[in-house]
């Protein structure tokens, strides 16, 4: 009768919000997953995890020392890349970043060049705009990512401490200055001596990665690497 009961509303509570896939808004992405079969197959993955050093580590060549880096997908403007980004930070499917990070999470598990991360670090929004859309989409990337690795998720181990300006039409050299100490670490001794997977949902330049890789890098002992949902392509 109990399974009776839960399965109705189950299906009720499909019919009223139906799982649709993150990607493509199809009605049949398999139970436990944010993609229908179609678009795990189809959405273009990059394999940067499988190299340490790839196109994405060497976008971050003479800034700042880094282990390495990847990201799940290229993204690709006007395809479900960009619809699926668009729906995790603005249309509230954060849970579809956190399946995404628990399944690349056991992915970068056994690569066999992110054995040694300890603890992930989402980029943070500015409190006031967490605030405004009620979750960090990079947040939940980053925990799913830390579920599947095995390690502490430490979400409050960066605060954003201004807002910056709209980053469209600057430059790379503006973005920086723009991001430029808007990150402070918190509870440094948390931190140090950790390797550190800091995370985000997509890599345009890299400015903001790079502005909060920078004040960790001081603590002692700290290494960086880096996963990120999406990378635009140079
Ligand atoms: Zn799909």
């Amino acid at each position: 009768m109990l399974h009776l009961v839960r399965t109705c509303i189950g299906d009720l509570l499909d019919l009223l919000y139906p799982r649709l896939c993150a990607a493509c808004g199809c009605q049949h992405p398999p139970e436990g997953s944010a993609l229908c079969i179609a678009c795990q197959i189809d959405l273009p993955r990059t394999d940067y995890h499988l190299f340490r050093e790839n196109p994405l580590t060497r976008r971050f060549t003479g800034r700042f020392a880094l282990e390495t880096a990847t990201s799940m997908f290229y993204f690709v403007k006007d395809t479900p890349v960009q619809d699926m980004l668009h729906r995790i930070k603005y249309q509230g499917r954060k849970e579809a970043a956190w399946s995404l990070g628990q399944h690349y999470g056991r992915e970068l598990r056994t690569s066999g060049l992110y054995e040694t991360i300890d603890m992930v670090v989402p980029v943070p929004l500015h409190p006031h705009r967490e605030h405004q859309r009620g979750y960090n989409q990079s947040a939940w990337w980053g925990r799913g990512l830390s579920e599947g690795l095995g390690v502490e998720s430490n979400e409050r181990g960066l605060v954003r401490v201004r807002k910056t300006e709209s980053q469209t039409n600057k430059s790379r050299q503006d973005r920086l200055l723009n991001t430029r100490e808007a990150f402070v670490v918190r509870k440094p001794s948390r931190l140090k001596g950790r390797h550190i997977l800091l995370v985000d949902d997509v890599m345009t330049t890299g400015a903001t990665l790079e502005a909060c890789a920078l004040p960790l890098l001081t603590l002692p002992g700290v290494r960086i690497s880096i996963a990120t949902l999406a990378v635009a392509q140079d």
